[in-house]
């Protein structure tokens, strides 16, 4: 599979294991890491492979992956017996985006708060 990177990127260096990251999870489109100053107990993000900036930068042809995110944050609720977790997708500078590749963020092991914002 000929996977797009984006050079100066943060998330594509984790990708390509030029950067270390505490792995939780790989396959051929998505991987999952721990955040490197979590917010929660348990907090991963979940990233496609291939380089996409924005989730305003998805396409028709990424659903698949797309709904491959969502599962495996499922499977990893399975997996580490949480029993409610949170995940959000933060998009531009208004969202509060602060790395350029698309990320959703799994938080649990604790109570999540009513506040989103
Ligand atoms: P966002 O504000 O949605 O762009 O979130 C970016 C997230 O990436 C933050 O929660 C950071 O703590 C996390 N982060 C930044 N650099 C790293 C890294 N090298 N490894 C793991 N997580 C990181
Ligand atoms: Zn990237």
């Amino acid at each position: 599979m000929n996977i797009k990177f984006s050079p100066e990127c943060l998330f594509c260096k984790i990708v390509t294991n030029e950067l270390p990251s505490e792995l939780l999870y790989e396959d051929d489109e998505i991987i999952v890491f721990k955040d490197i100053n979590p917010q929660a107990p348990f907090h991963a993000l979940l990233i496609p492979k291939a380089h996409i900036s924005t989730l305003n930068d998805l396409e028709p042809e990424d659903v698949n992956m797309a709904g491959r995110l969502f599962l495996t944050a499922k499977y990893l609720a399975e997996s580490h017996n949480l029993d409610g977790y949170r995940v959000a997708i933060n998009t531009n500078e208004e969202g509060g985006q602060v790395v350029y590749h698309l990320h959703m963020h799994m938080l649990a092991g604790r109570q999540m708060g009513p506040s989103l914002g």
